[in-house]
């Protein structure tokens, strides 16, 4: 079996140990006669799956007590939609960061919703930048601040996260949640769809604290409040059992390889592989990013006209590469380097992008 060199932006990339070991498990999950597919979600033995997830979170999170983890369906978009449902109620305002296409998702939900703020924005460097945040000024009637901790498609990432005092502040970490060591303190609520770094698609990880659990609006359905999910230990109605499943297997390999702290290093090596071939390309392939908004997850770069990177994208795919295409509304280039796409992969595309521009320049 040859596997490809997958930088697809999600789903994505996933270990091969884990998938070799949900095939073990497939038929017949820990001799049940069954697969944990076709079991009840109120069984013991699912019951001891959604429990060791939620613990290897918890580990690997540093999550202090006074948080809970929950299993979410719906994606992150959904939780675009939850999060002024629940807090942004009559004269309150909640405070957004404009950070690009996904958090600008999240703004057009809010707005829906009720009195929505930019707070900060870097619209005006085409959002190849995150905008500074230390002079942050929010109204004592903010209900959060919400941004988004990396753009997937522009290829820009926070590096720090500001202290918004009594406001909670509230992040979107959907690309790159478990890529980098949080201070879980530091944030009222975190969320993340499982597509890229934390397993297939079909469960969103939602990590809040208490106090913001027990604000829950009353006066939303039942499905709706935060509230719900952490009372029932995320078993309020059937849950995505096998993306919870298969997110356990995906946390229990970044416990293997170490945990955040070595998974940082290691996507800063596999990035620097790629960022050094751009920098040291001539200009013949360009950054999208300002260097120090660069996201460790998805490097975004163009090429000098629109033939060269369609040119690009077909001999990478004749050579063994998948996803190397740009996101539909923005074109150019993106390579997604999860935490499970492998050293090789990125040490082949390096050299598959020095290659090509020694034939064709
Ligand atoms: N936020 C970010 C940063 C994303 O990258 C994505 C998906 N690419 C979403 C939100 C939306 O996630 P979902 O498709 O799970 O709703």
């Amino acid at each position: 079996m040859k596997r490809a060199f997958n930088f697809n932006a999600g789903p994505a990339a996933l270990p091969l140990s884990v998938l070799q070991k949900a095939q073990e498990q497939f038929v017949d999950f820990n001799g049940a006669g069954m697969s944990i597919m076709e079991m009840s979600h109120r069984s013991a033995a699912y019951e001891q799956v959604n429990n060791e997830t939620e613990a290897l979170v918890r580990k690997l999170l540093q999550v202090p007590d006074n948080y809970k983890v929950l299993f979410m369906q719906g994606g992150a978009s959904t939780q675009f939609a939850m999060l002024p449902m629940n807090y942004l109620t009559a004269g309150k305002q909640a405070a957004y960061v404009d950070t690009g296409a996904w958090a600008g998702k999240a703004i057009k939900e809010a707005e829906l919703i009720g009195n929505t703020v930019i707070a900060a924005s870097s619209a005006s460097d085409q959002y190849m930048k995150m905008p500074a945040l230390d002079q942050l000024s929010l109204d004592s009637n903010t209900a959060y601040l919400h941004l988004t901790s990396n753009e997937t498609i522009g290829g820009t990432q926070f590096k720090t996260f500001p202290n918004t005092g009594n406001v909670p502040l509230i992040v979107d970490m959907s690309s790159d949640i478990l890529s980098r060591p949080l201070q879980i303190e530091q944030y009222g609520m975190i969320y993340a769809g499982a597509q890229k770094n934390l397993g297939p698609s079909g469960v969103t990880l939602v990590i809040v604290r208490e106090d913001l659990v027990a604000a829950s609006n009353k006066e939303i359905p039942t499905m709706f409040r935060y509230s719900t999910h952490a009372k029932s230990n995320s078993l309020y109605n059937t849950p995505p059992s096998y993306s919870v499943y298969m997110m356990k297997l995906v946390l229990e390999w970044i416990d293997e390889m170490g945990g955040v702290d070595k998974l940082a290093a290691y996507n800063e090596h596999k990035t620097n592989l790629i960022y050094n071939v751009i920098d040291n390309s001539d200009g013949y392939y360009r950054g999208c990013a300002d260097i120090d908004s660069r996201s460790r997850m998805n490097i975004t770069f163009r090429m000098a006209n629109e033939e060269l990177e369609k040119q690009f994208v077909k001999e990478s795919e004749q050579a063994g590469f998948v996803g190397l295409k740009g996101h539909r509304d923005v074109g150019g280039l993106r390579a997604s380097t999860y935490n499970a796409v492998p050293t090789a992969s990125c040490e082949a595309l390096a050299q598959f992008m020095v290659d090509f521009q020694k034939r064709n320049n």
